[in-house]
């Protein structure tokens, strides 16, 4: 057929990168949390797809990005389709191109892998749902032998691999996650992977309940004795060096039209999505219950980062530079995406933002601070260490030596 229908593209406000969500799936699993899977969008070419792509990130970020994300639903579903669309993209400079699939079609058909690592492909997320063959049946509808098969040819190619799991009381538990961290180890012992909480609120059935951190922090014990690079945390919460809480994006449908959207529009989408099969209320209920789902998971991500978040508790323990890392709406001032500061001893925010204006001139204060030269601009966020300074102490938070601060600027409008 060679055309696929996309919902959108997603670009991301930190750094030049794009994602393209493909919708429809090979799959039925009893706990997604994907809209996609069901259809809707627009049916495209892949030429077609990458002409709408460009022109999306020239409108917003002035060039084409270097980094694409191919997501879904299940991106893999027409390989005509895909096998172009990788060429396209790496035709226009794309170095970086990730795709995130279900791995079935790549262990059916044993030509695909060579083909995808042949058009450019250079970084695989699979999820592996379950290593049983009666559990994966029940969950998704489908065999895992396939998707086992595709994880062997992955690992046996030069395509980078990354295994996902979800981690599902009483379903996919500690027992489970450990035969699958035998597969993966007998293959290579140094395979990545993820282990994600299951997320109840917006699963298309509530399977099971979400993990507790006990459980989490026992699967990541059992893991890591197989697979030393294992990590557990939510993808979104991977994607940047410290993780910043990032509550909006730039999404750009197929016609063009951008939208600026934070959680509470996905979870509309969710909301709408599941209304068909379960009362809106409790849905609603549900998702106000778990605010607090934040905090999780920047635990989540500590487990597996114990020693180097360990450090950075240490009040004055760092001796190397702070490192700051600016957001595309400064590189025009800056000219560089991040800078390495040294003091002497502890810090503040403040003090950091009073040595950048040294660096950088009066206009970057002007641009990040407000008229009183006390607060930062609403436009923009300050992180340190993945914790937003408005949680903290404001411009008077303390910053030691290896912290990192991220800006972000939240752009108006869309
Ligand atoms: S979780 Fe992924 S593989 Fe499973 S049905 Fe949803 S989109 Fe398909």
């Amino acid at each position: 057929m060679g055309k696929r229908s996309l919902q959108y593209f997603t670009l991301s406000e930190i750094e030049p990168r794009v994602w393209f969500m493909l919708t429809g799936c090979n799959f039925c699993c009893k706990g997604c949390f994907r809209p996609a899977r069901d259809g809707g969008g627009i049916l495209l070419s892949a030429e077609e797809t990458i002409e709408r792509m460009e022109r999306a990130c020239l409108n917003y970020y002035a060039k084409v990005p270097s980094e694409a994300m191919i997501t879904g639903g299940e991106p893999t579903l027409d390989k005509a389709y895909l096998l172009r669309l990788l060429t396209g993209l790496r035709e226009k400079g794309f170095e970086k191109i990730v795709l995130m699939t279900n791995g079935y079609e790549l262990g059916v058909d044993g030509d695909y892998v060579h083909e995808l690592e042949e058009a450019g492909l250079t970084e695989a997320h699979v999820d592996l749902k379950a290593f049983s063959e009666d559990i994966h049946r029940w969950y998704t509808g489908k065999s895992n032998k396939p998707v086992l098969r595709a994880i062997e040819r992955l690992n046996a190619s030069r395509i980078e691999l990354l295994v996902q799991t979800i981690y599902m009381p009483g379903i996919v538990d500690d027992a489970e996650i450990e035969k699958i961290a035998k597969f993966l180890a007998s293959l290579n012992k140094n395979t990545r992977y993820r282990i994600n909480p299951f997320a109840p609120t917006f699963a298309y059935e509530k399977v099971t309940r979400r993990p507790t951190l006990k459980e989490m922090e026992r699967a990541y014990e059992v893991t890591s004795k197989y697979l030393p690079n294992a990590i557990i945390s939510r993808s979104c919460y991977r994607e940047y060096p410290t993780p910043p809480p990032q509550k909006t994006w730039i999404t750009v449908y197929p016609n063009l039209e951008v939208r600026r959207r934070g959680m509470k529009d996905q979870a509309e989408e969710r909301l709408s999505w599941l209304s068909r099969i379960r009362p809106r209320e409790s849905v609603v209920g549900d998702w106000k219950r778990e605010e607090w789902d934040f905090k999780l998971r920047h635990r989540l991500v500590g487990i597996s980062e114990a020693k180097k978040y360990v450090v950075k508790e240490e009040k004055g323990s760092g001796s190397g530079p702070v490192k700051v890392k600016f957001p595309l709406a400064l590189h025009g001032l800056t000219k560089t995406r991040e800078i390495e500061l040294d003091f002497d001893g502890s810090t503040t925010i403040g003090a950091v933002l009073d040595r950048l204006v040294e660096e950088y001139g009066e206009e970057f204060r002007e641009k990040i601070m407000d008229q009183g030269n006390i607060n930062i601009k609403r436009s923009f966020n300050v992180y340190l260490n993945g914790m937003n300074i408005k949680n903290v102490q404001d411009i008077k938070t303390e910053v030691h030596g290896n912290d990192e601060i991220i800006i972000l600027s939240w752009v108006s409008g869309g």
